[in-house]
């Protein structure tokens, strides 16, 4: 297997910025370009997977937004069933139009509280297959 293009720049872009100290940032890479698209990356399952510390992942994780590989999405937990919106957020003002739970139907409160209960994703955007 080979990184294609896209994911052979992000790699000489994480050597040249000095991102990690650690080498396994190439499976790292692998992981991502084998996610389909549209599929959520999971910052606490890379870190556990592949033994990076969270501050190496989520400099990972904000290189591959910059590069346009990563979008950052939001869900909202309910303060009354605890459960997170299924519906997934394209912004925070997306998030202020979020009126009732999805969940138990209870009215969404949007306060100065309300960030707390903000959760934020990665989507991949694209598979980069053709090497940009
Ligand atoms: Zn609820």
């Amino acid at each position: 297997m080979k990184l294609n293009k896209k994911y052979q720049k992000i790699l000489s872009l994480i050597h040249e910025e000095a991102l990690f100290s650690k080498n396994g940032c190439i499976k790292l890479l692998y992981h991502t370009q084998n996610l389909e698209k549209s599929s959520f990356v999971c910052t606490y399952h890379l870190v556990k997977t592949f033994s990076f510390s969270s501050s190496d992942i989520l400099c990972f994780i904000s290189l591959l937004s910059r590069e346009g590989v990563l979008n950052k999405k939001y869900k909202i937990k309910c303060r009354k069933c605890q459960k997170w919106s299924k519906e997934v957020f394209n912004s925070i003002v997306e998030v202020e139009g979020y009126e009732k739970c999805g969940n138990c139907g209870k009215a969404v409160i949007m306060d100065m509280e309300s960030l707390k209960y903000v959760g934020i994703l990665f989507q991949k955007t694209r598979n980069f297959n053709y090497g940009i």
